[in-house]
C-alpha cells in the first residue's frame, strides 16, 4: 500500500516543473502565492496518512498541512525507490524527495498528469479537505451500500452511465470502468437511470465492485490504482469486453458492439446483451 510505505517519512527537496498544476481550493480563484508554495507542497513534513475519495487523494502531514491530488483522467502519484538517479519522464510536474527519520533518501514521490485535467491543492487541515474539497464528492464507489448506491443512481432523469461517471453521485468511476460494469449488469447505457429496477441497480453495483477490485488486483498492488483512474494499466486493459471494442464482435452473443457518445464521453456496449 501506498500509504503504509510513506507513514512517517519525510518530504524534502521538492521540485515545482509546472507551477499551473496547483490549484487553488474549490471556491477560491487564487492558488498559494510563490512564497509559500514549497510550504504548501509538504516541503519538510512528515507523512502521517494517505487518503482516498473515489478518484482524489490526500497525503496528510504530522503537522497539520494537506495535499489534496485530484487524479481526473491522467493524473497518478507515483512512489519510487529510486532516488535522483532516475531519469526525468514527460509530464512530470512535482517532485519530492523521500527521507526516513534518519535523513536517509529512500524515494521519490512523483506526480504527472499529461492531460492536466487533474490537480494537486494545498489545504490548511483534514477539516477543510473533507468541509471543502470533497465536499461535493459522493460516497466512494468501493465502500458505498447497496441501496444507498441504488437510491442516489435512480435520482434525476440522466442515462445511467452519466449517473455513473457523475462525481457528485457516486465517487471513484471512470469511462471504463463505467462501461465494463454496465456490461456485465446487461444494463444500457443510455437507459434512464430513473427508469431501471432496484434489482438490475442492485446487479449494476456488485458489477461496479467487481470492476474496481479486480481492476486493482490487476494493476498488481493499490498504487497502480493511485496512477491510473481510468484503467489504462495493468492487466485490465486486456479483459475489456466492450470498452474500445466498437465494431468487434462480442464474445458473449457475437453481436456487433456499438459506439457513441453519452454525456459527453466515448461509450461502447452490446446492444445484444444489454437492455
Ligand atoms: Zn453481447
Amino acid at each position: 500500500m501506498l500509504g503504509e510505505r510513506m507513514t512517517s517519512m519525510r518530504l524534502t527537496r521538492v521540485q515545482v516543473r509546472r507551477v499551473d498544476v496547483i490549484k487553488p481550493i474549490k471556491g477560491r480563484r487564487t492558488a498559494v502565492r510563490a512564497s509559500q508554495r514549497k510550504r504548501s507542497l509538504l516541503e519538510g513534513g512528515r507523512v502521517a496518512s494517505v487518503l482516498r475519495h473515489g478518484k482524489r487523494l490526500a497525503l496528510a502531514a504530522e503537522d497539520g498541512r494537506v495535499l489534496e491530488f485530484g487524479l481526473g483522467m491522467s493524473g497518478h502519484l507515483e512512489y519510487t525507490e529510486e532516488i535522483e538517479s532516475r531519469p526525468e519522464q514527460p509530464h512530470e510536474h512535482l517532485r519530492w524527495r523521500l527521507e526516513d527519520s534518519e535523513g536517509r533518501a529512500r524515494g521519490m514521490l512523483i506526480w504527472r498528469d499529461p492531460r492536466r485535467f487533474g490537480g494537486v491543492t494545498p489545504l490548511p487541515s483534514l477539516d477543510a479537505l473533507r468541509k471543502r474539497q470533497w465536499s461535493h464528492l459522493g460516497p466512494d464507489a468501493l465502500s458505498v451500500e447497496e441501496l444507498g448506491f441504488i437510491a442516489r443512481l435512480k435520482e434525476g432523469s440522466a442515462a445511467i452511465k452519466t449517473r455513473l461517471l457523475d462525481q457528485t453521485v457516486l465517487a471513484g468511476v471512470g469511462n471504463i470502468y463505467a462501461d465494463e460494469a454496465l456490461f456485465r449488469a446487461g444494463i444500457n447505457p443510455v437507459r434512464k437511470a430513473s427508469r431501471i429496477s432496484a434489482s438490475r441497480l442492485g446487479c449494476l453495483h456488485r458489477a461496479v465492485e467487481a470492476v474496481l477490485s479486480e481492476a486493482i488486483c490487476a494493476g498488481g498492488s493499490s498504487i497502480r490504482t493511485f496512477r491510473d483512474p481510468e484503467g489504462k494499466m495493468g492487466g485490465f486493459q486486456e479483459s475489456h469486453a466492450v470498452y474500445g471494442r466498437q465494431g468487434q464482435r462480442c464474445e458473449q452473443c457475437r453481436t456487433l458492439i456499438r459506439g457513441r457518445t453519452v454525456g459527453g464521453r466515448t461509450t461502447a456496449w452490446c446492444p445484444g446483451c444489454q437492455r
